[in-house]
């Protein structure tokens, strides 16, 4: 048995691990890395990169289909998925070799391939335990880092629990070689209705099945009605106040038995069949294998970490990075992690704090959403609540000038700014490059600024960005 001593033990090689270990391999700390799967974590290998870089051969497909329509004739398109999922690996493994290459050649650094778990706090530090193939490893550390992430939720529905190579999550689903010929989605959330875009733009019938009344619930009506527009005009096809209630099939299809709610409140059942089905119904932390409870770190019901501002838990020395911490489910909102507990540790009185952060994010389906602070919802709520009072505007993107040269005209530009302080608390771009633009507005809102200064701007024409103006020309009370 070995047992290894260092500074700076990080469990989970997420999206802040590999830089924090550089970082405090720099101040000249010993860091040990614990991985038990590959580096990279869920961006890298499951996540962000494989399904940005499937999303471009899907957008080549739609343009490529489109090509007559712009003047540009293509023969027949049709789809090599294998080539395309070849493209996606080449990607993914590039990524990962270069954070291997990276880590391995930093002085300081050693990253250690298995389990880790805590397993006790004396006077001389953290007590870890790494359980690699065959092999368990012991490790003192002065302080430990935690950035384990989330696994798919496999929600409790019959037939679901039964092996079946038909039956995919995100991770197996990347795996595929043939394009599905049906793929049904349990789920109508951000990562189910990338995926619905994508594979019904490879070539398979898609069909999303969600419970709630409209898909991607956490937004505003008007920016699910006009996804299910652009969705459906594609031809995926959306079930909503749908229910899977149970999946069998002995023969080539799953047959998947749902319920739908109708409008009269009358129950509807209802059998689908699928060639294959995507489970993507949420995410779970990966802290149950962590044995917190050795060092009298608790979890909360879900299994996620409270962590302060600075991302410290409630035991002194231990700090949770990720989306664990509840404090964000991106890749950014990690990295952004890494970067507050690097400025507080490097300087202590300069208190970086994730309180402080506006948090942007995208849904990456085409055209993309890009989404900051409150939504029209969320601001009207707040209003009630509180009596504070919002301006809203919303512009739709049928009337941008360069979203129409574009011949890309769905979406809607939103605005809201607090009535009193002038200053922005929720923007949303959905349309072309949302996802960029958006950025505009968080980073401006993170200045506090009155939303008076941006109106008087000067933009480039012929950008959507240029419309903002003229939208925050518009705003009215909500
Ligand atoms: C399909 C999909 C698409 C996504 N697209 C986007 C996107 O476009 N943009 C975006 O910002 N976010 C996206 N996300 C979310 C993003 O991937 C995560 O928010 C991001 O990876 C941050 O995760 P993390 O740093 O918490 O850890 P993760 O990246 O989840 O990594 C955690 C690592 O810890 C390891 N681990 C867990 N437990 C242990 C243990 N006990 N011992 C050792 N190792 C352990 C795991 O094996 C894993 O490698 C997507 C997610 C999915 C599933």
């Amino acid at each position: 048995m070995t047992t290894h001593r260092c500074d700076a033990l990080i469990i989970g090689a997420g999206q802040a691990a590999p830089a924090l270990a550089v970082a405090l391999a720099g101040r000249g700390e010993k860091v040990i890395l614990v991985e038990g799967n590959q580096l990279g974590g869920t961006c890298v290998n499951v996540g962000c990169t494989p399904t940005k870089t499937l999303r471009k051969s899907a957008r080549v497909a739609y343009m490529a289909r489109r090509g007559a329509e712009f003047g540009v004739n293509t023969g027949a398109v049709t789809i090599d998925f294998a080539k395309a999922m070849d493209r996606m690996h080449e990607r993914v493994n590039a990524s990962r070799t270069g954070l291997e290459g990276w880590l391995a050649n930093t002085p300081n650094v050693t990253v250690l391939r298995g389990w880790g778990s805590l397993a006790g706090h004396t006077g001389q530090g953290f007590q870890a335990v790494v359980d690699g193939k065959g092999e368990q490893q012991h490790i003192m550390a002065a302080r430990v880092y935690l950035n384990t992430g989330t696994r798919p939720l496999m929600p409790p529905i019959e037939g679901l629990d039964k092996p079946d190579a038909r039956i995919l999550n995100n991770e197996s689903l990347l795996q595929l070689r043939e394009c599905p010929k049906h793929l049904c989605i349990l789920g109508g959330s951000y990562i189910g209705l990338e995926f619905a875009q994508i594979f019904r733009r490879l070539g398979a019938e898609v069909t999303v099945i969600e419970p709630s009344h409209r898909i991607a619930m956490r937004e505003d009506e008007i920016v699910t009605n006009a996804i299910t527009d652009f969705l459906r005009e594609e031809g995926v096809q959306i079930l909503t106040s749908t229910t899977l209630e149970r999946v069998d099939g002995a023969g080539s299809d799953l047959q998947l038995h749902v319920q739908t709610k109708n409008a009269d409140y009358s129950l509807q059942t209802n059998i689908h069949k699928a060639s294959h089905l995507l489970v993507a119904t949420g995410r779970l932390p990966n802290t149950e294998r962590l044995n917190l409870a050795s060092i009298g770190l608790p979890v909360d019901a879900r299994g996620y970490l409270d962590v302060n501002g600075q991302l410290e838990t409630a035991v002194a020395g231990v700090w949770a990075l990720g989306d664990i911490n509840k404090r964000g489910a991106f890749t950014h909102t990690s990295y952004h992690d890494f970067e507050i507990v690097r400025d507080n540790l490097k300087e202590p009185n300069a208190l970086r704090s994730a309180d402080d952060r506006v948090t942007a994010y995208a849904m990456f389906t085409d055209p993309p959403l890009g989404r900051v602070g409150l939504s029209r919802s969320a601001a009207k709520a707040e209003s009630d609540k509180s009596g504070r009072q919002f301006l809203i505007a919303e512009h739709h993107m049928r009337f941008v000038s360069r979203a129409k040269e574009e011949s890309e005209t769905h979406g809607v530009i939103q605005f809201i700014v607090d009535a009193k302080t002038e200053s922005f608390v929720g923007a949303t771009v959905l349309g072309i490059n949302g996802d960029e633009i958006i950025q505009v507005v968080s980073n401006y809102m993170a200045t506090g600024a009155s939303y008076k200064l941006m109106r008087n701007c000067l933009p480039v024409h012929p950008t959507v960005t240029e419309f903002f103006p003229t939208i925050l020309d518009k705003l009215a009370a909500l």
